[in-house]
């Protein structure tokens, strides 16, 4: 008997009437050599597909559920909104609470709009910084991904890593010449760029730690010199913290590395699990966007009150005092677990931590660059996922992701990966 029949059948359909079957690339499973697995519901760290297996699940909705799944007050919260009514195109309560909150969180950020996805943020916040620089283009660092418009499509990590394609179709020379692409960790490359192209850069936007070649953790002083260098040749600095924003500490990871970028972009937790993004950052670049300003923008369910209530609930959970310690705890417990399991092999594996984001990469000796992240040996990834998947262990289908550790992961999920990724390794590597 085949344990993935229903999900088979329903990527078999899927495909008839999707294009690749899935409504995201990475979903396809594609570069692990494998057809997807549909999830019927989740339960705290765990999911559970169409045909009744469960996994220990990795991807956390790749970063929203940091409660873990079918969190009860984020559920409670989304009810008692939905009796209400679901939208209103029309200013609601709900956003203004939710504006509020934002700004507490992220001291740099004195006003911000909320959109429905990072893709969003991050592109509506590039067309604010040319806006109001009145320049045209922007620095962006090669493996970062800021979401699937024109613009970012320039190395850009993940989806087009594991694909090897190094742009997009579709996207038109003319865009991609205003998209300059410097070396992460690497600042004499932005500082070139920043004196080739000096009166034309609008901003320099990155992950301040990266997520998107599996995690890469900015080398010492970087993210200080960036800001120093920004200012230095009056370019906006915006953090995209999409993944590290309300994960890496309260304020992000710039209130861990102490930066204050000009325009922050967030999205993933801060919807609770629904389609929600957000930028802000300094009012008086903020108040150059339409109705106040020059830049247009908007959104027929921008600050959606079911979306609002879900990412107002999940704030006021990390509020809580001893949140982002308990979060902590929870990832140095994996660490501790696995770390001793990947130490045994030396000229294979590389495990880099972040706080709750981390990634095992099959490349030897550390990953410190997108360079060294692309040495990675994907096959050797595709075999370990597959090994994982069988053992109940569900982790990103590609090699340049990162895992999401939750506060609904227990000792014996973190123990149960911890005895599969020994087996799993013993398998592989002898
Ligand atoms: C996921 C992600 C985005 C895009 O967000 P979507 O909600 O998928 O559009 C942008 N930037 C970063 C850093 C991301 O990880």
């Amino acid at each position: 008997m085949n344990k993935y029949e229903k999900s088979e059948a329903l990527f078999a359909k899927a495909c008839r009437y999707i294009p690749g079957g899935v409504n995201s690339p990475v979903r396809a499973f594609k570069s692990v050599g494998r057809n997807p697995i549909y999830i019927d519901h989740g339960k705290g760290g765990h999911i559970i597909d169409v045909d009744g297996n469960e996994y220990v699940d990795y991807i956390s909705s790749w970063g929203p559920l940091i409660l873990g799944h079918a969190n009860p007050l984020i559920q409670e919260a989304i009810r008692a909104e939905l009796e209400k009514g679901t939208s209103y195109g029309a200013c609601n309560a709900r956003e203004v609470e939710m504006a509020a909150l934002i700004t507490q969180f992220f001291p740099s950020v004195e006003k911000v709009r909320m959109v429905n996805s990072g893709t969003e943020a991050t592109m509506s916040a590039i067309r604010l910084a040319r806006g109001y620089t009145g320049k045209d283009k922007i620095i962006k660092f090669d493996g970062c991904y800021h979401g699937h418009s024109d613009s970012f499509l320039i190395q850009a990590g993940s989806g087009l890593a594991t694909f090897g394609t190094s742009g997009s179709a579709g996207v038109t020379d003319r865009v991609a010449q205003d998209t300059l692409v410097a070396t992460y960790n690497d600042i004499d490359s932005v500082e070139a760029l920043l004196k080739r192209f000096q009166d034309s850069v609008a901003a320099i936007i990155l992950e301040p730690v990266m997520g998107n070649m599996g995690c890469i953790l900015p080398a010492p002083h970087f993210l200080q010199e960036l800001r120093s260098l920004a200012d230095q040749y009056g370019v906006l600095l915006i953090f995209d913290e999409v993944i590290s924003g309300f994960r890496m500490g309260r304020g992000g990871a710039q209130g861990v590395y102490g930066i204050q970028p000009d325009l922050t972009c967030m999205g993933k937790i801060i919807g609770g699990g629904l389609p929600v993004g957000a930028f802000g950052g300094k009012k008086e670049i903020m108040d150059a966007l339409s109705p106040n300003g020059p830049v247009y923008q908007a959104g027929t369910l921008s600050g959606n009150p079911l979306a609002m209530a879900a990412g107002i609930a999940m704030l006021q959970q990390l509020s809580a005092p001893d949140f982002y310690d308990r979060l902590e705890e929870r990832a140095t417990k994996f660490e501790q677990l696995i770390r001793p399991v990947i130490e045994k092999y030396p000229e294979e594996l590389s495990f880099n931590r972040a706080g709750s984001l981390c990634t095992l990469f099959f490349k030897p000796h550390g990953v410190a660059s997108n360079a060294d992240a692309k040495q990675a040996d994907t096959q050797k990834y595709a075999q370990y996922f597959n090994a994982m998947l069988e053992k109940g262990i569900y982790l990103p289908p590609a090699q340049f992701e990162c895992m999401f550790i939750s506060v609904a992961h227990t000792d014996e999920d973190f123990e149960k990966t911890a005895k599969a990724l020994s087996e799993t390794l013993a398998e592989m590597f002898g």
